[in-house]
Order: structure tokens, then sequence, then C-alpha cells
């Protein structure tokens, strides 16, 4: 199945709305049900930049239910290029769902133990053949890419526009595409990551670029991927109200602090909220079976 952008929609959220606050969501996880929405635009122009460098093989790194890594691998079929996977951790005796995609998609996994793995001690890193995307696809082009996520639909009437950030790639890309006056938040899935202001910052100094955005945080539920019955709860409760699938790593921490800052009163009368869903439902497979009624 290829990614289509045009699977692409807004969908309007009226039980998240209060007053004369509106709220929609722009689906980017429609794109594809395995590759993540953000991931596929963050790849884009690594990939273009690979092939225009004679590369005939991606190269990346990530864990075992990882979105990036899945939507590497996909990308990089889809461009007509190898690809690499160095994934954190011992080979297990079964494949996630993610890794088996991954497989699937052509790409070839490679196990690093945790030591390793944070000091990217690996042998090809020399290989002239291969392309190298960082973790996440944190970095200049990845933001540009992230910044094209914006044309799928027309975004000019919101006020605000908010997104879940790891590494701010994609927070970064959608400050350079929002319009001046329009309100760019990033909500942190990472515990106390108050590093990812600069992190932000940097990518838009490498585009020249100057910004303003602001990010949450407290809205980690204990920690990256960490899913408390509370955060499930509430899960099962936007798809029940609003036939709206969230992930547990990103996307349902964005919709609890959208609610939760429309609720303290942080959005003036008026205002019209766009979030943005940035896909990574495949990561649910973590979880044990029927666990989430979608
Ligand atoms: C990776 C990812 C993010 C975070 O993107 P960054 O650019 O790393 O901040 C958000 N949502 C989903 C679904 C993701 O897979």
């Amino acid at each position: 199945m290829d990614a289509n952008l045009r699977n692409i929609r807004v969908q309007k959220l009226s039980h998240l709305a209060r007053g004369n606050t509106d709220v929609d969501i722009l689906r980017l996880d429609l794109l594809h049900p395995i590759v993540s929405g953000n991931k596929w635009f963050k790849l884009r122009y690594y990939l273009e930049e690979a092939i225009a460098l004679d590369r005939h093989r991606i190269a990346s790194f990530g864990g075992a239910f990882s979105n990036h890594i899945v939507a590497t691998a996909f990308a990089a079929r889809e461009a007509g290029l190898g690809s690499i996977g160095y994934i954190r951790g011992e080979e297990p005796r079964n494949l996630s769902p993610t890794l088996q995609d991954a497989a699937s998609f052509g790409m070839n996994l490679v196990f690093l133990s945790r030591q390793d793995y944070m000091g990217k001690k690996i042998r090809t890193m020399n290989d002239p053949g291969t392309y190298f995307i960082n973790e996440g696809g944190y970095g200049n082009l990845g933001a540009k890419g992230a910044a094209t996520m914006l044309n799928t639909t027309d975004t000019h009437s919101y006020t605000h526009i908010l997104c879940a950030c790891g590494t701010g790639t994609m927070l970064a890309g959608v400050a350079i595409a929002a319009l001046p006056e329009q309100k760019v938040w990033g909500i942190s899935v990472l515990k106390n990551h108050t590093r990812i202001n600069d992190e932000v910052q940097a990518l838009l100094a490498m585009r020249e670029e100057q910004r303003s955005f602001t990010v949450w945080h407290g809205y980690d539920f204990g920690g990256y991927a960490k899913h408390p019955p509370a955060l499930l709860a509430f899960m099962k409760e936007l798809w029940e109200k609003e036939q709206l699938p969230t992930d547990i790593v990103y996307t349902s921490k964005l919709l609890f602090a959208a609610r939760d800052l429309i609720e303290q009163g942080h959005f003036p009368e008026g205002s019209r909220i766009l979030l943005v869903h940035s896909g990574g439902l495949q990561g649910n497979r973590s979880l044990p079976p029927n666990t989430l009624p979608f």
C-alpha cells in the first residue's frame, strides 16, 4: 500500500470545543496505516539528498516499536533505496510487529546492545554508499519536510497550531510553515526535557528562520511511552466521543494537553485551534491485545 496524501483530512472535535473556541485535528495518520504521518514528511528531503549524493542505502536508529524505523524502511523502499535499521537492545526471539513490518519493507535489522547503541558504535559508519539519518529524523532537512505537512490543507484561519514533540523537529517545521500571527505550541512527551527549546531553536537557526513557539511540559504521564490507566481511559473516551484513534506515546498526550489547556483558559475567546495528528498508531501494538477499542 502506498502513502496517499489524498487520504489526509481535517476532523472537527466537537466534544473538545468550548464556547466559541473551535478545535480541529489534521489527520496525518490517515496517510498510511503503518507509516506514521509526520515521519514520512520528515524523511522526504533526507531521501532526496541521499539520491542526489548517489547513496544506495539509508541507515537510521530506533527501538523495537519505533515509528521512525518503520517509516524509514517504507520511505526508503518507495524511493528505490535499501535500508538498514540499528535497533536498540539484543535481538529478541520474536520480532515486534513494527520490526516485522520494517523487515517486510526490505530493511536489514542490526541489533545493538544498549551500550553500543548509546555510543553509536557502528562499523559501517564510514560506508560511503550509506546515508545516515539521525534517530527520530532530527535535523535541518527533517524540519524542512515537516513544514510541508501544513500544505496538505488550508490552515490560514487557525489562531493556534499544536503538535506533540519528541526531538522537536516537527515543531520546528510547524513554526516555519505557520503564519506570523499564528501561535505554535508543542507538547513535550519527554519528562523535564527543558533542552527542547534550544534544540528547536538550533533547527530554526540552521534554516535562518526566526520564529516563536512555546513548549508545554508536564503532560508526559510519567515519561516517554509511559501509559498509565488514566491515559488509556482518556484514549477510550476520545474514541467513544470523537471517533478519534490516538497512540500512547504522542497523540494521546497532545489531546490530553489540549483539553487541559482549554479548560484552564489558555485560549482567548474565538480561538480556532488546529491539532496535528502525527500518526504513531502502529506503536499501540506494544499493548496487550484488546487493550484499546480501535
Ligand atoms: C516522532 C513522532 C513525534 C515527534 O516528532 P519530533 O519531530 O521528534 O518532535 C510525534 N508524533 C508521532 C506520532 C511521532 O511518531
